[in-house]
């Protein structure tokens, strides 16, 4: 395969055969680019994608939400479906299924001569509920790129969490902060596991819960802040109140004794939970694969070639160092 199909830049920009540009933009006159889910290392140079009408290529959920967060969704850009294949030039396109955020998908593309091209984009238990297939080469994002980056309590960490809220509800109402989009993972877990406290949320998080809902992502019971409704459940004291991370800190030291904050954040190896001062919990709870799915992750993809992308990892080089080493994979390459 020519060197030139693929072209990863220091963005993070993934461009195969100058035609399609996955979570990132070039100048170059691509037809399309694919926004693989919502996170902010995803769509970096949004605007300029959209200023230069390329179609954008998303999941429902993703394409939905994009609007809520400032970027225009125009009339020509594809809503594609898990598993649905489209053409783009030369390109056949399929989003496959990720577990991650709501709307996230891996990239398979297919070339006229039959190569595969997979990019992984975020994800967490591969081969369980994020689906695996074979590709010729792989692109990754090696977040836990070092061999350190291991989470021993991933397999409980769902319940460890549930168990939290559970008992700081009997005490307190619960403030949870994190990442747009583990958001709602987070309160599908929690009605999942029969917690049915009502959720208050903030302006972004409630249009996007909402829109997510209309899309099959059922969550129910969920209250506008700043409404009157809004208000008489927070009288009462009894709720979970979720938001963005950026502002945990800020209403985690006015908490009163009588709120209880978890901030979630995968950058913790050592403890699932912790508890701060202040009523504050931090829960190791990840949309990402530690160091050991990833190995994982690409052993099972069976590729002949590997791009590591440098600008969306952390420990690029040991990763593909490791890979080389350990994986058998001669072509190993950080971009
Ligand atoms: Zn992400």
């Amino acid at each position: 395969m020519s060197e030139r199909r693929i072209y990863i830049d220091s963005s993070g920009a993934i461009s195969i055969l100058d035609e399609v540009v996955i979570d990132g933009h070039r100048s170059v006159s691509s037809r399309a680019r694919v926004v693989t889910h919502i996170h902010s290392d995803h769509i970096v140079n949004l605007m300029p994608s959209i200023g230069s009408s390329y179609r954008l290529i998303g999941t429902h959920v993703t394409l939905s939400w994009l609007p809520v967060l400032g970027y225009p969704v125009m009339a020509s850009s594809i809503y594609l479906s898990y598993g649905t294949r489209i053409k783009v030039g030369s390109v056949r396109l399929e989003l496959v299924k990720s577990h991650h955020i709501p709307g996230t998908a891996q990239v398979l593309a297919e070339l006229e001569d039959g190569y595969r091209v997979l990019y992984s984009s975020d994800f967490k238990k591969p081969g369980e509920s994020t689906p695996l297939v074979e590709a010729d080469t792989l692109i990754i994002d090696a977040v836990y790129g070092r061999p350190s980056y291991v989470r021993r309590f991933d397999d409980v960490i769902e319940d460890l969490l549930v168990d939290l809220v559970r008992q700081l509800l009997s005490e307190s109402s619960v403030h949870i902060y994190g990442y747009y989009g583990k958001l709602n993972e987070v309160m599908e877990l929690l009605r999942s596991r029969g917690v049915d406290a009502p959720f208050i949320l903030p302006s972004k998080v409630y249009m996007m819960t909402k829109k997510a809902e209309n899309l099959g992502h059922r969550v129910e019971d969920y209250i506008l802040l700043g409404t009157r409704e809004a208000s008489e459940v927070m009288r009462n004291g009894w709720y979970v109140y979720l938001d963005h991370t950026t502002r945990a800190h800020s209403r985690a030291s006015r908490s009163a004794s009588s709120i209880s904050s978890i901030i979630l954040s995968g950058w913790e190896f050592e403890k699932p939970i912790k508890k701060l001062a202040n009523r504050t919990w931090h829960v190791a709870f990840s949309d990402h694969s530690d160091f050991r799915g990833l190995i994982q992750y690409v052993a099972s993809v069976k590729p002949r070639k590997v791009y590591v992308v440098r600008a969306r990892s952390n420990g690029a080089e040991e990763f593909a160092a490791y890979v080389s080493e350990n994986l058998g994979i001669k072509e190993v390459v950080v971009a």
